[in-house]
């Protein structure tokens, strides 16, 4: 292995350049939607409604305003009826279809005051207090309802406080991304469509932890609460959340392409390309691929678990971050085994000359020699 100290280093991925002026117009904003519960898991329960109904109705028609409004575009969501989907599976579709944004759609309940009402926000990170805390138990709740869920969530117990231990590792690389994103959710629900303000809020939700993009777990309003229940059945009231959502998505994508087409053209004018003296030059590598993003995302060890040999890789119009440097494709196999507590959804990668190389074509090209 070669050792890794880059620290401060930053390489500056080849094929940015000036000539490439706006890195999002071949590529597409892919979206996922997660309406929360379904077919066995009914979610909190009104006194008319169930939530997963309302989650659903909310997250269809805030695709379909996606789809019709914001050009270059692709939403996946979730589930688009009323069947089962395992938490655990949810991140990973957002994952599998290389999202960039996870919007996970609730109702929220309280055992508390029936008056109680409003909307919130969250994001991943730990929990400042027991009520917040309760609100992600309330949503973590379902595994329970899994087959197998003690090997499935190694052992993770929705119930238990001690459990929430483990979201101290995931200090996410998006969080600045999804906070903003939080916050443009926030400013629709209550100033656009006058929803009580709650928040943005933190806590460890399963659907959230395992992502590896910016993601952000709304919850609407209270089903507990009369005139809200009624309004999230309501067709205006559901609406109103799916506008209010597709407008923050929207200023959100507005604001990145913006800026990305901006920096770009200074990154291209201004700084070299000093790969060479990371990566050796011409020779495949193995390395381990923990993080990919749209806009470029600082290497310091808080955002990325602690890891300090993090380097970036250009591809297309995506950043790619990746750590551990290995001439063999089983050491890098091992390392990848040995960071799975902190990035369960990381996987090898063959790079040469700061370019990704597909796996298969690398691995001939070793057993040829
Ligand atoms: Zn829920």
């Amino acid at each position: 292995m070669y050792v890794a100290k880059l620290l401060f280093l930053f390489i500056v991925p080849y094929n940015i350049s000036a000539a490439n002026p706006d890195p999002k117009t071949d590529g597409k904003w892919v979206i996922v939607i997660d309406p929360g519960h379904g077919g066995i898991d009914p979610g909190a329960l009104g006194s008319i409604s169930k939530e997963k109904n309302i989650n659903l109705a909310i997250a269809l028609k805030t695709a379909e305003y996606i789809r019709e409004n914001i050009k270059n575009v692709n939403v996946v969501l979730t589930r688009t009826d009323d069947s089962t989907v395992d938490l655990i599976e949810r991140p990973k579709i957002a994952n599998r279809n290389n999202a960039d944004l996870f919007i996970s759609i609730h109702t929220n309940s309280t055992k508390g005051s029936k008056s109680v009402m409003g909307a919130e926000t969250w994001i991943m990170g730990l929990a400042s207090n027991e009520e917040n805390l309760e609100v992600a138990m309330k949503e973590n709740e379902v595994i329970l309802l899994e087959d197998d869920y003690s090997t499935k969530y190694q052992g993770f117990d929705p119930k238990s406080p001690e459990s929430y231990i483990i979201f101290t590792l995931t200090q996410s690389v998006y969080q600045r991304q999804s906070t903003d994103l939080a916050s443009k959710i926030q400013t629709q629900l209550t100033e656009k469509i006058d929803r009580k303000d709650r928040g943005v809020k933190q806590a460890g939700f399963w659907v959230l932890f395992n992502t590896t993009m910016p993601s952000v777990l709304v919850e609407t309003g209270f089903i507990t609460n009369q005139s809200e229940e009624r309004y999230l059945n309501s067709k205006q009231g559901q609406d109103s959340f799916a506008s209010a959502i597709f407008r923050a998505c929207k200023d959100y994508i507005d604001d990145i392409d913006n800026k990305s087409s901006i920096s770009v053209g200074e990154t291209g004018a201004t700084t070299k390309n000093n790969s060479g003296t990371l990566l050796p030059a011409g020779k495949t590598v193995f390395m381990v691929q923990v993080a990919t993003a749209v806009t470029r995302t600082e290497i310091k060890p808080e955002n990325f678990k602690g890891l300090t040999d993090i380097i970036e890789i250009n591809a297309q119009d995506r950043f790619k971050y990746a750590t551990g440097i290995f001439d063999e494709y089983s050491q890098a196999v091992k390392y990848r085994k040995k960071i799975e507590t902190i990035y369960p959804d990381a996987f090898v990668i063959a790079v040469k000359d700061n370019k990704i190389l597909p796996l298969q074509q690398a691995l001939e090209q070793r057993r040829k020699k």
